[in-house]
């Protein structure tokens, strides 16, 4: 049984090796939170496009201050004001933060650091060369590379290209991502269920997941656990990038999903991790679609998604497999868990004051859907460990999405 760890890997090795040409599309700038890009933005212009004041203040010259702390003030320059004239030799502008910073002037000095009287503009402390002003291209330069192919498009990204003219950002299409969840007893969210039914929350949380991966989720609903409505809509599935699939990977006699797999061709990487929750999990290859087989316990689902679904989403999408966002934090409450298995266990994390401290939630095993809503994060305890007292150092992995 592999380690996560090495499961990861697996699923990092055998993505990165099938990855073919990938698909692109043109996505506004305004749409495209979450895309990778396919190819790199250059700036139409530098940035700032001019000498920009960073304070409300006066521009100066520095060394006239040396001399003098008296100036007269003949201009006021305000943001998107046209600058076109110097600044006259012992004289001062007032000017506002986002402003042009005259000719001449090399100084911003603070209205607070000022006293005026009518034109006369009294400064309390000499000012320094370059000070509250950030020069024209100091930021970014005309045509330079300020986004290069395979960059993750955050907020900061793309404010970064809007600055720059780019409004349209040439990207990966996002993989294409099949759920299908399976099981007799599931049935529609919209639907009232039966005393022994269950509505089908795991293919909510993997359309959520996969968004938040950055893929396309297509939506196949449930399969029952029989071979024929298994197949049927498993290969509606491979025609999808990837394919995960809920439930039906245990050892019960109705866990049909591997089985049903192989005898379509499928070949598999692992079959089982040592984890908990998400033992049974299944990575595999069929024809061109990758394949998950996801335990059904809707924690258990969550889990094996985000440790070794997401760095297949990453490689389709033509950026790296970023790695877990695991942070040590200090243990508030003692741990004793069996060994031979990393847990990810539902836990909530406190900053007090900047040290954070990690408490596992009570559960009640991998299906209390309730219990990892009131977590941020997953408390890690490695498979060697079994007891952790309190104030050890253990790692958690943030659910980035609540945090
Ligand atoms: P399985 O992995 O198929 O043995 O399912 C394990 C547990 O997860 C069972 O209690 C199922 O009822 C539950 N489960 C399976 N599929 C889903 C689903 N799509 N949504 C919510 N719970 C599920
Ligand atoms: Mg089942």
């Amino acid at each position: 049984m592999l380690t996560y760890q090495e499961a990861r890997r697996a699923v990092v090795e055998e993505v990165a090796r099938a990855k073919g040409p990938r698909v692109t599309a043109n996505v506004s700038v305004w749409d495209a939170l979450g895309f990778v890009l396919a190819e790199e933005v250059r700036t139409d212009r530098e940035y700032p496009p001019f000498h920009r004041s960073t304070r409300d203040g006066y521009a100066v010259r520095a060394a006239e201050l040396s001399a003098r702390a008296t100036l007269r003030c003949v201009a006021e320059i305000k943001a998107g004001d046209s600058v076109t004239q110097p600044l006259a030799r012992d004289t001062c502008a007032q000017i506002m933060t986002g402003a042009a910073v005259p000719d001449g002037a090399d100084a911003v000095v603070m209205i607070e650091h000022t006293n005026r009287d009518g034109d006369s503009v009294r400064f309390e402390r000499v000012a320094l060369p370059g000070q509250n002003i950030v020069p024209r291209g100091s930021e970014v330069k005309l045509g330079e590379t300020i986004l290069s192919a395979g960059a993750r498009l955050g907020y900061a990204e793309l404010a970064l290209a809007a600055q720059v003219g780019a409004t349209q950002l040439r990207c990966a299409s996002k993989p294409r991502v099949a759920i299908l969840s399976t099981g007799d007893e599931v049935i529609a969210i919209d639907q009232q269920p039966g005393a022994f039914q269950i509505r089908n929350s795991n293919s909510v949380s993997l359309a959520a997941q996969v968004r938040l991966a950055g893929g396309e989720p297509v939506l196949l609903g449930n399969a029952a656990d029989r071979v024929d409505a298994l197949r049927e809509k498993i290969s509606r599935g491979l025609l999808q990038d990837v394919l995960v699939l809920s439930g039906g990977v245990s050892m019960g006699k109705y866990d049909l999903v591997e089985t049903v797999l192989k005898n379509m061709g499928a070949q598999f990487y692992f079959d089982a991790v040592a984890i908990r929750p998400g033992r049974p999990a299944v990575f595999g290859k069929c024809g061109d679609t990758f394949v998950f087989g996801l335990p059904g316990n809707p924690v258990s689902t969550m889990v094996t998604f985000e440790l070794f679904v997401v760095p297949a989403i990453d490689l389709l999408n033509g950026t790296r497999a970023r790695d877990l966002a695991l942070v040590e934090a200090r243990l508030g409450a003692p741990l004793n868990e069996k060994q031979g298995l990393a847990h990810f266990l539902p836990a909530r994390v406190e900053w007090r004051g900047t040290t954070p401290e990690v408490k596992a939630l009570p559960w009640q095993g991998s299906g209390d859907v309730a219990a990892l809503a009131h977590a941020n994060c997953y408390l890690v305890v490695a498979a060697d460990r079994g007891q952790v007292s309190a104030g050890e150092t253990v790692p958690i992995l943030l659910r980035k999405d609540v945090i």
